[in-house]
């Protein structure tokens, strides 16, 4: 049960255009406040109010209702009917039951809403800020300048009870609009984070997440939880002839089928990052040279039985490595740059051969 509230709450919405985020606020706080009406109607009707209890169950109605619609109406109409719901329903409740019953408290949600869910100007959410104090001043003096009596006066203990309800569900309120929206930040500045450093052609690191990845070994290293580290710089032999005989469409193919063979081959031994354009750096953990080679060695192997088929072609491709064991006495790009050396040596002498 509690799943499947779940999964309808955070279910995708299904117009591209609407944002995922502002559906799940606004089906949250369409379920807490059919909820809060729903024990409203309880209560009201105990006590004997019968317009009340109508009022709650219209409202209740109203917010099931826009909760049904979200994901398929334009979620703006959706925030603006919920508001207009909300000051409809304090002002009438008010009228009827008088300041105590504290309706008004839930004008502290309408502000949050207008911060969270509204994808107005900030103009138009300072303006619904502004309305919902003014509703709250409004009451206010209505209240204690005018001394405006309740229709329908509450004994003392209806009082209490319906102020700790109207206290809990505009917490229960604030807190699942602060929770989902808090939510939704942390998982929007991760996967922005994850997009920042991934290669979007082969799904590898980039260089930016490569760097990242290279300073928290560097940090292993420095602390002593592990005791070296090595990295190859890899380049494809003869790429350019690939793109000027197949095609860009070919060579593209190429680095992908490339990273995925590196993604299987590196899977235990560390990382691999398309460097640049179809230069691959390989950072081993806690390997030293002599360990890295015979892998690099076998990654070889595996790239000499490999064929890419390409329309009517099967592709052969060689690469260039260059070898190197991290230096202590130097900084990581120095490394990097001796990688690379090496691998500029392995092209002068020939191609297709590891260096170290
Ligand atoms: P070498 O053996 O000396 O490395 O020769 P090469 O032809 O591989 O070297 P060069 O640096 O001259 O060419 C690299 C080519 O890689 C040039 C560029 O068009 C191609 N390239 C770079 N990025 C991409 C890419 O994302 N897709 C495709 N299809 N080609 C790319
Ligand atoms: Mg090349
Ligand atoms: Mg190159």
């Amino acid at each position: 049960m509690f799943r499947q509230l779940k999964a309808f709450i955070f279910q995708d919405h299904l117009e591209e255009s609407e944002a995922k985020q502002v559906c799940v606020l606004l089906r949250l706080t369409a379920i807490v406040m059919c909820t809060y009406f729903l024990c409203l109607a309880g209560i009201l009707f105990f006590i004997g109010s019968n317009l009340g209890v109508w009022l709650s169950l219209i409202l209740l109605f109203s917010f099931g209702a826009l909760c049904m619609s979200i994901g398929h109406t334009n979620h703006r109409f959706l925030t603006r009917c919920t508001f207009f719901l909300m000051i409809t329903w304090m002002i009438l409740y008010f009228y009827e039951y008088g300041w105590d019953f504290g309706t008004q408290h839930f004008v502290f949600v309408l502000v949050v809403m207008a911060f969270t869910i509204y994808r107005g100007s900030l103009r138009g959410k300072f303006g619904i800020a502004l309305l919902s104090s003014t509703v709250w001043l409004f009451l206010f003096i209505c209240r204690f300048q005018f001394h405006l009596k309740a229709k329908f006066p509450l004994d003392v203990r209806t009082d209490n009870i319906l102020h700790i309800v109207n206290t809990f569900f505009v917490f229960a309120a604030l807190s699942s609009l602060m929770l989902a929206f808090t939510r939704e930040s942390l998982e929007m500045q991760q996967r922005l984070k994850r997009q920042a450093s991934i290669d979007p052609l082969t799904g590898l690191l980039n260089r930016r997440g490569m760097q990242e990845y290279l300073s928290r070994e560097l940090d292993a290293y420095q602390e002593g939880t592990i005791s070296r580290f090595s990295m190859a710089m890899g380049d494809i032999d003869f790429f350019k002839r690939v793109n000027d005989v197949y095609g860009h469409e070919c060579g593209d193919l190429v680095l992908k089928t490339l990273a995925r063979l590196f993604r299987e081959e590196m899977k235990q031994i560390g990382a691999v990052s398309r460097w640049g354009g179809e230069e691959f750096l390989f950072s081993f953990h806690d390997y030293g040279k002599d360990q890295a080679l015979p892998v690099l060695q076998r990654l070889q192997q595996k790239l000499t039985q490999l064929e890419i088929p390409y329309k009517n072609n099967r592709l052969k491709i060689t690469m260039t490595f260059g070898l190197v064991e991290f230096d202590y006495r130097h900084n990581m790009d120095y490394s990097i740059d001796e990688a690379d050396k090496k691998l500029y040596c392995g092209k002068e002498s020939g191609r297709n051969r590891i260096i170290h």
